[in-house]
């Protein structure tokens, strides 16, 4: 959260003139119905003038004049026309600022890959996506308009006043200029307020996601009681933040009304006066005039009091912005190509992927998990990696999918540094297959196809009989349609594994990494899953990382590595 002052004003700058702009139709509009207001205003004091000074007996009872009435129906007919061009046009610029948001934290989430998850928690990087830059809809929708409204319509709506009753205009004026040394006060509070909440918010969340995850291990161990009042203490932490902004809400908008009221009656005193005199000159066409100018300044105080009350209720969404600010600037940044001779891809036929002196370092305190490292992956065949657990097969991994970058040495792929190729031309080239394969809560057809999703039904056959997942379909109740829960539940570790080959058929990708991909399986099922996996490595350039002594199954190079050094380099047959 140290993200420095400037960075945060520079991108709630930026969002701000973004969301200006696309609030012009919204202010037109605003503006538009505060006169429209204000007229209607006129009518009803056209309407109610003669008849109140016909009543205090001052005026001979006449009948109203019947226009007033046709233009408040027929403003009340535009207004509500307004309202719902206005709301329509909105709501679309705040659905058009968030998806150009989500599509700006998941580009940066998608560049960094999992090492996005060493930096947050997955629970806050959820609230983030979806919650935070949800509440930040009201910055577009309400703040955005409101900020320039609060001081548009009340100034236009002085200047009618004041043609028509000078002394009620200074009398709003001067309430009116109060209220922003108010909202100004409560605003920080605001602002205070809803970050708490939020923070709140989120640690809830990425607690109860951290809690269902590991439900097994909590309910095994005793601890639902424990975990139950932490959870309880996290939800209440959230319930008094809550309370808090709602509390800061309320005496912002309470200070409006106190000004509202104030302007209501300091005009109808003066006015009360006024008429006071004015009734004893007996000038009976003046005394209508004057009552019904009264009335006009006394109808228009919640019309010019209302685009304030709209910014004090907008005023917690500019708060939120701030927040949202800290959270999407302290995202690392994803890393970018290196410039200069970007190479869209590389040979397609048969890629050869060379290590060259590649040293990497998570932690400077744990030393390097990749020292020196140099060996070659020739076009067409496999390679093993052996070596214990920890010795940096896993990393190796990594710097191939490009999620990270070596700290010195290169990597190349076919003699092009991996470094000059364009992310999508690298993504397409691989297919990875990891310990636990990666299972969507979806049918398993969705699950296989999610490799490509336009694969005719044909490939896809393919792809399950090579696969073997078709050994496993009939005992499935609905075949491919079966249902299968969130990271793969409801299916043994073999089966889900075999939906991961599945889906590496379908992307025929002339790059295979494999890392330990039986090291959770027993001997039998390994045994059936490398034989699947043999058939899948055909053509391609492998990279096999397994300590399991069942690789010998395969044929290639074996590279052994331990500490982050390659310790032997053999050539098998
Ligand atoms: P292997 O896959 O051979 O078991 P890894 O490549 O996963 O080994 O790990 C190599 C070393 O790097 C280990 O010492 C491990 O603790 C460290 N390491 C791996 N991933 C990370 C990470 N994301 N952050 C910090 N250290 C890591
Ligand atoms: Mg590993």
């Amino acid at each position: 959260m140290s993200e420095s002052k400037a960075a945060i004003k520079a991108w709630t700058g930026a969002q701000r003139r973004m969301g200006l702009r696309s609030a012009r139709p919204s202010i037109l509009i605003g503006l538009a119905t505060g006169l429209i207001g204000a007229f209607q205003m006129w009518c009803i004091a056209c309407l109610l003038g003669p008849v109140l000074s016909g009543l205090v007996g001052q005026a001979s009872q006449s009948t109203p004049p019947a226009w007033p009435l046709i233009g408040f129906a027929v403003a009340a007919c535009v207004r509500i026309v307004l309202g719902i061009v206005g709301e329509t046009a909105s709501a679309r610029a705040g659905r058009v600022a968030r998806s150009r948001l989500r599509r700006e934290v998941l580009t940066t989430f998608v560049g960094n890959g999992p090492a996005i998850l060493r930096h947050a928690h997955s629970g806050a990087l959820a609230a983030l996506v979806v919650d935070r830059i949800e509440s930040l809809d009201g910055y577009f929708t309400r703040w955005a308009p409101a900020s320039v409204l609060w001081i548009a319509v009340p100034f236009c709506l002085l200047l009618v006043t004041l043609c028509v009753q000078p002394h009620a205009a200074l009398i709003l004026g001067i309430c009116g200029a109060a209220v922003p040394f108010a909202q100004a006060a409560f605003g920080i509070g605001a602002a205070v307020a809803s970050r708490n909440q939020f923070l709140a918010m989120t640690r809830l969340q990425a607690r109860f996601l951290d809690r269902v995850r590991g439900i097994a291990t909590i309910v095994l161990s005793g601890r639902t009681e424990d975990e139950a009042t932490r959870l309880q203490a996290a939800a209440d932490e959230l319930r008094q933040r809550t309370m808090k902004i709602l509390r800061v809400a309320f005496l912002s908008s309470a200070s409006i009304d106190c000004a509202m009221v104030v302007a209501l009656i300091l005009i109808a005193l003066t006015d009360g006066r006024h008429a006071a005199l004015m009734a004893q000159g007996g000038d009976t066409g003046a005394f209508r005039h004057l009552v019904t100018d009264s009335l006009f300044a006394l109808l228009i105080v919640p019309e010019f009091f209302a685009p304030l009350r709209s910014l004090a209720l907008a005023y917690q969404d500019r708060a939120l912005v701030q927040g949202a600010a800290e959270d999407v600037l302290a995202l690392p940044e994803a890393p970018q190509p290196a410039q200069g001779q970007t190479v869209r891809s590389v040979e397609a036929h048969g890629i050869t992927i060379a290590f060259e002196n590649v040293s990497f370092t998570w932690d400077e305190a744990r030393g390097p998990a990749l020292d020196h490292v140099s060996f070659v992956a020739p076009a067409g065949e496999t390679l093993i990696l052996a070596g214990p657990s920890g010795s940096g097969k896993s990393t190796i991994m990594e710097l191939l999918l490009g999620f990270v970058k070596p700290e010195s040495g290169r990597i190349t792929f076919n003699g092009a540094d991996m470094q000059t190729i364009v992310p999508d031309a690298l993504a397409r080239m691989i297919s990875w297959i990891g310990q636990k394969p990666v299972l969507f809560a979806g049918s398993l057809r969705e699950n296989i196809l999610f490799a490509r999703p336009d694969a005719t039904e044909e490939e896809l056959a393919a792809a399950v009989h090579a696969a073997a997942v078709d050994r496993f379909l009939d005992v499935l109740p609905d075949g491919l349609e079966t249902m299968i829960g969130e990271g793969g539940f409801g299916l043994s570790g073999g089966q889900a594994q075999r939906i991961a080959i599945a889906r590496a058929y379908l992307r025929n990708a002339p790059i295979l990494l494999l890392d330990e991909p039986t090291a959770h399986l027993d001997p039998t099922t390994e045994a059936d899953v490398f034989e699947s996996l043999i058939r899948l490595t055909l053509r391609r350039t492998v990279i096999l990382a397994s300590h399991s002594t069942a690789v010998h199954m395969f044929h290639g190079r074996r590279v052994d590595l331990s500490h982050g050094h390659v310790s032997v380099c053999q050539e098998s047959a």
